[in-house]
């Protein structure tokens, strides 16, 4: 079981089953909302996140057509990206698990829309849209 929660501990979740790999997604949306040069994700299943606190503390920011980010209203933590044109996954911040979960960054997704003053230095695989 993998756990994770937000910055104030208000908001915790676990996650069961596999992780594929960890996403860093360096579109403007993700930079923005991040305020990082790019955002790190995991992607699970729906059935896969269970709340185990904190849900009345979440709210969510609609980004773009159908999609929301969800963030603690408490302490700003991101949570999750998830998208009704794609419901049969949703991604988890990966930066807000708490210890190893067991998976390493795959790939940088939206190259294209990376911030000029961030260099990729290591071999992952590059797209310069999603996937
Ligand atoms: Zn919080
Ligand atoms: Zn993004």
């Amino acid at each position: 079981m993998i756990r994770g929660g937000c910055l104030c501990g208000g908001v915790r979740y676990e996650i069961s089953g596999e992780l594929s790999e960890i996403c860093f997604c360096h579109c403007q949306m993700c930079r923005r909302i991040h305020g990082t040069p790019f955002g790190s994700y995991a992607a699970v299943r729906p059935e896969q996140r269970r709340y185990t606190s904190g849900e009345e503390l979440i709210a969510e920011y609609p980004s773009s057509a159908g999609a929301v980010r969800t963030f603690c209203s408490r302490c700003g933590s991101k949570l999750a990206f998830e998208n009704s044109q794609t419901p049969e996954e949703i991604w988890i911040t990966a930066g807000t698990f708490d210890g190893d979960p067991g998976v390493r960054p795959g790939s940088h997704i939206f190259v294209g829309s990376k911030a000029p003053w961030y260099e990729i230095t290591d071999d992952l695989k590059q797209s310069p849209e999603d996937s």
